[in-house]
């Protein structure tokens, strides 16, 4: 199985062209232009193709530079939407064609970590942006501020046999699971982290935790890496009720007919526990499929 959606590189990032102006100006009058809101929106064609527009019809709005595909210069201007058809990667993202996706989400990544950086953490000074939107330095004394990105663990948690964790947070719709998930704190491995998330959210212990796979998700700045982790001692589960609603081992085979349900094939049945996991475009279904066709675990 490729991995998860959004994990491959699907354009040339040149770096080594950021600080080159005169090149970035000429590449300019032949790029293609991604236009990202404040928000995280992109317009999108009716066949869920991104509508990149020709420098000369872009907008003008914060100018970054994202890449090459081929020869083709790639930028993303920040531009607030003028029609209805903007749609977030949330969206459209399930549907996505992979170069699109991946252009968004630099794009999308940068806006974010732009608009919360505006004031230089060393002195409160104003910052500008640098590099061609991959850094921010600032006015007062120079110093250079680099994107940030939040490391996350997802963890797909079974026992060794037939059955797998899922829980099910608060906000989330009756019958709705996924893996469990969390934010790595400062001073912590990943390994660590996966082992403490678990103990925190539904009171088990794990071992051999074991990467998979990693998917960036700018929402705002968070790269999820995805892990799979056995059972170690009791199986029973105690709840944190802050951060999750319902938790349960569930079987291969229950897993298995959620995700038809999830994909649409067939109707959910009313008033059993398991009814929808994540979307195919997510991290943590990435990792149930792979569970469920024996890859991991
Ligand atoms: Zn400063």
């Amino acid at each position: 199985m490729a991995g998860p959606p959004l994990s491959e590189a699907r354009f040339e990032r040149a770096a080594h062209r950021r600080s080159d102006q005169a090149w970035l100006a000429e590449a300019w009058e032949r790029a293609q232009v991604v236009l990202i809101s404040s928000r995280s929106a992109t317009p999108v064609g009716p066949d869920n193709r991104v509508l990149v527009r020709a420098a000369a019809d872009a907008p003008d709005g914060p100018r970054r530079f994202l890449g090459l595909v081929g020869d083709e210069p790639y930028f993303a201007v920040t531009a607030e939407p003028d029609r209805d058809d903007w749609k977030t990667l949330r969206e459209f993202g399930a549907h996505a064609d992979e170069l699109d996706a991946a252009l968004v989400v630099a794009a999308v990544a940068l806006e974010q970590w732009h608009q919360r950086h505006g004031r230089c953490p060393r002195c409160g000074a104003e910052t500008r942006e640098a590099q061609a939107g991959w850094t921010r330095s600032c006015v007062a004394e120079g110093s250079e501020h680099f994107p940030r990105t939040d490391p996350a663990v997802i963890m797909l948690v079974h026992d060794g046999s037939e059955r797998a964790l899922l829980g099910r947070g608060p906000d989330w719709g009756e019958g709705r699971f996924s893996t469990l998930a969390g934010f790595v704190e400062p001073g912590e491995s990943l390994e660590a982290a996966v082992a403490r998330e678990v103990w925190e959210e539904v009171g088990v212990g794990v071992r051999d935790v074991r990467y998979v796979a990693s998917q960036p998700w700018p929402f705002p700045s968070s790269l999820m890496l995805g892990f799979t982790a056995r059972l170690d001692g009791d199986p029973d589960i105690t709840l944190d009720p802050v951060e999750m609603a319902e938790a349960a081992w569930f079987t291969r085979d229950e897993v298995r007919r959620a995700a038809d349900w999830t994909d649409g094939e067939q109707l959910a049945v009313e008033g059993t526990r398991l009814r929808a996991i994540p979307p195919r475009f997510s991290i943590s279904r990435y990792l149930i499929d792979q569970w469920l066709s024996g890859e991991v675990g």
